[in-house]
């Protein structure tokens, strides 16, 4: 329980970040007296977030305070994946990590597996001391591709790292597209633009398999089958060339490949299209006439869209469009995926890879991480879990956790709660929360790096990551002086140039790149090969690519044979109250998502007898799991939709959606996980 501050003078203020992965990062003012946080309020004068939180972090202080803190080192006592632990001291603790880690990495440190993703977006805990560590180990590597690495890739191909328009400049943009791309969940600061947008006469569009909170409000939605987004892009493109609604000067001054586009396109007519996207052809027809002769107009992209085995290249396809319309003229107009593309992180002075002194250790894909458990070679023995929770997120979840419970895997998680992947630690390590720890965080959603100042002492005996890796690296012998670099030398490494972390925590922030209001790519200037929009990419033809835009079906497709058995594509986005996993412990949050619902069509539903708000089974080939229907059309005919990401043992069965999501295959690009490519069967529970 939050514990109650004694009456005494007013409480003070202390600027910090939102660490949680979402676009936004908000500006906070942690209110704190006698020690302890009253509240966490945004900062009104962080122009992006304009002191607005969404409803998670606007309740902080019951997370922070929340009775299910780990607040002392742990080890296990019962089964794995049971979660019965005793209290340890920090000291033996770390003396039996370093020395299990030690024995293997005698034997060979490939054996040993960091784990890690956006739990923090900070830079500091984050990946600064921890990969120093793994590095110095020789560890095997991690690929980090859970999230965004498809759409960044394709994204990467059309128009260099992800520069995408200002938010600050989203209001005056005239038709907006939100294309896979929930911002009243995942954006919120976004569609407030958007909503200034609209009341001055802009048109919104969504782009999504399911009636989104915010396909709901837009002024026209959609809703085309998941892993279809790839064609509906090359059937827009088809009809702008068709009907000749380049801008013909942006596209010769600053594009490359239009013939090559042209006659790739052409088969790709409105009817084909529609077909495809299970939409209609007026629907494509008109919407690519007014995307295309209305300014400005701002392709919001998110990642939804690119979590199947086409994301990528669906991703390259989506932006093809404002360059070839001339969208990019405009400071409003043009593509936003990620604004990280802008920033100089050096990952070389925080992440210090010479540590590796020139050994190539594997790499590890943490989106496979459910078959790297059983089949790696050689295989692995230690896994070091920290900002994530494998066992809930990670795709084919009863395999990820059949791979956790093996008894010679010796599995330490750094965390704030007992979540999923807690439950079958050897070692559990209490680590701070944001209030507790200093940071800096770079956005995916706006130009400002935000800094953390810490609010609060740690609760318990909770440490930073950066502290327990400092401590790991001590027990284990290294004795490289970066080891002793402190948190403030981190967040000051963190960034090449140009960046005095103490001026900036004092400030709360630090805009970086071009002024608020500028065209960023009006006269071109994109970060590809050429510097031009690429239609045609040579980069993906050296790479053995298709040079240029193309669909990709899902893998599991709903005209395909297996559709006969799992007929209905199954959807797993962002529950509102939830980011990711994070949050789904907080009570009041998890009783505003209720329980775990399927949405499902009253004609899919009625087709098996599935009336709303009564159980069903959920299945296919990987696995089942049981969830309360809710019937209604915001799923469309075919599609189901498991708002996500569930911590299983919160759930019904012990299962989440990702029971049924699939590790033995990637996207095109990216090599990242098939979440909404996934078929499934329904029938009452
Ligand atoms: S989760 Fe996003 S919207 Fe919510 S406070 Fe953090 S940055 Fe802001």
């Amino acid at each position: 329980m939050m514990p109650t501050p004694p009456e005494t003078s007013g409480p003070t203020i202390v600027k910090g970040a939102c660490p949680h992965d979402c676009p936004d990062t908000c500006a906070l003012e942690v209110h704190v007296k006698d020690g302890v946080a009253l509240k966490v309020t945004g900062s009104a004068q962080h122009a992006p977030t304009a002191g607005v939180l969404c409803t998670k972090v606007a309740r902080y202080t019951e997370r922070t305070y929340h009775p299910d803190r780990l607040l002392h080192p742990l080890r296990r006592i019962g089964r794995k994946g049971e979660g019965r632990f005793e209290r340890i001291s920090w000291e033996e603790a770390i003396a039996t990590v370093a020395g299990r880690l030690s024995a293997l990495a005698a034997e060979d440190p490939e054996q040993i597996l960091p784990y890690s993703y956006a739990g923090t977006m900070g830079l500091v805990q984050g990946e600064s001391m921890a990969q120093r560590f793994f590095h110095r180990l020789g560890a095997s590597l991690l690929d980090r591709t859970i999230c965004a690495s498809a759409g960044a890739a394709g994204h990467k191909i059309t128009l260099g790292p992800s520069v995408g328009v200002d938010i600050e400049t989203a209001d005056e943009a005239r038709f907006i597209v939100f294309w896979g791309c929930n911002a009243i969940t995942s954006s919120v600061h976004f569609w407030a633009r958007a909503q200034q947008a609209k009341r001055r006469g802009a048109t919104l569009i969504a782009i999504d398999p399911y009636r989104s909170l915010t396909a709901e409000k837009c002024h026209e939605h959609i809703a085309l089958l998941p892993g279809t987004d790839g064609a509906l892009a090359l059937g827009l493109m088809h009809v702008i060339v068709r009907d000749d609604l380049l801008d013909h000067e942006y596209v010769q001054r600053h594009t490359l490949g239009i013939d090559e586009l042209r006659r790739r396109v052409a088969d790709w007519d409105p009817k084909r299209v529609a077909a495809v996207c299970g939409i209609s052809h007026r629907e494509i027809e008109s919407l690519a006439r007014r995307y295309a002769t209305t300014r400005p107009a701002l392709i919001r992209a998110n990642y939804g869209l690119q979590r199947v085995r086409g994301g990528g290249v669906a991703m390259r396809n989506i932006a093809c469009l404002p360059a070839l319309t001339g969208a990019f003229r405009d400071a409003a107009g043009g593509m936003f995926l990620s604004t990280s593309g802008s920033f100089t992180i050096d990952n070389a002075a925080l992440c210090r890879p010479d540590l590796l002194h020139g050994r190539s250790p594997r790499t590890v894909n943490m989106s496979s991480i459910g078959r790297a458990l059983s089949d790696a070679v050689p295989p692995i023995r230690a896994m070091i879990v920290y900002n994530s929770n494998p066992v809930a997120v990670a795709p084919d979840s009863g395999r990820v956790a059949a791979g956790f419970a093996r008894e010679d895997l010796f599995t330490v998680v750094l965390e704030q709660f007992p979540t999923d992947t807690v439950d079958y630690a050897d070692i559990v390590l209490p680590a701070t929360t944001q209030l507790e720890h200093v940071d800096v965080v770079r956005p995916y959603g706006h130009y400002y790096l935000v800094a953390n100042n810490p609010a609060i002492r740690p609760l318990g005996e909770a440490k930073p990551n950066t502290e327990i890796f400092r401590l790991l690296a001590g027990a284990m012998g290294f004795t490289d002086d970066c080891f002793g670099d402190s948190d403030e030398a981190l967040a000051q490494s963190a960034v090449a140039k140009d960046w005095d972390f103490a001026a900036v925590r004092t400030q709360g922030w630090k805009r970086i790149g071009a002024p608020v209001g500028t065209a960023r790519f009006a006269a071109g200037g994109f970060g590809t090969p050429s510097g031009k929009a690429e239609f045609y990419s040579t980069a993906a033809a050296a790479a053995g690519l298709d040079p240029l835009p193309h669909y990709v079906p899902p893998l599991e497709d709903t005209r395909s044979e297996l559709a006969q058995r799992y007929p209905l594509a199954m959807i797993s986005p962002p529950a509102r109250n939830f980011l990711n996993s994070s949050f789904v412990n907080v009570t009041s949050l998890r009783a505003s998502e209720g329980e775990p619902w399927l949405d499902i069509h009253p004609q899919d539903a009625a087709a098996r007898g599935v009336a709303d708000e009564s159980y069903v089974r959920v299945f296919n080939d990987r696995g089942s799991l049981r969830l309360r229907a809710r019937v209604s059309d915001r799923a469309r005919r075919g599609v189901v939709v498991a708002l996500s990401v569930w911590w299983k043992k919160l759930a019904h069965d012990g299962k989440n959606a990702n029971e049924l999501t699939r590790c033995d295959e990637l996207t095109d690009l990216g090599r990242a996980p098939l979440f909404y490519d996934c078929l499934v069967q329904v029938e009452a529970a």
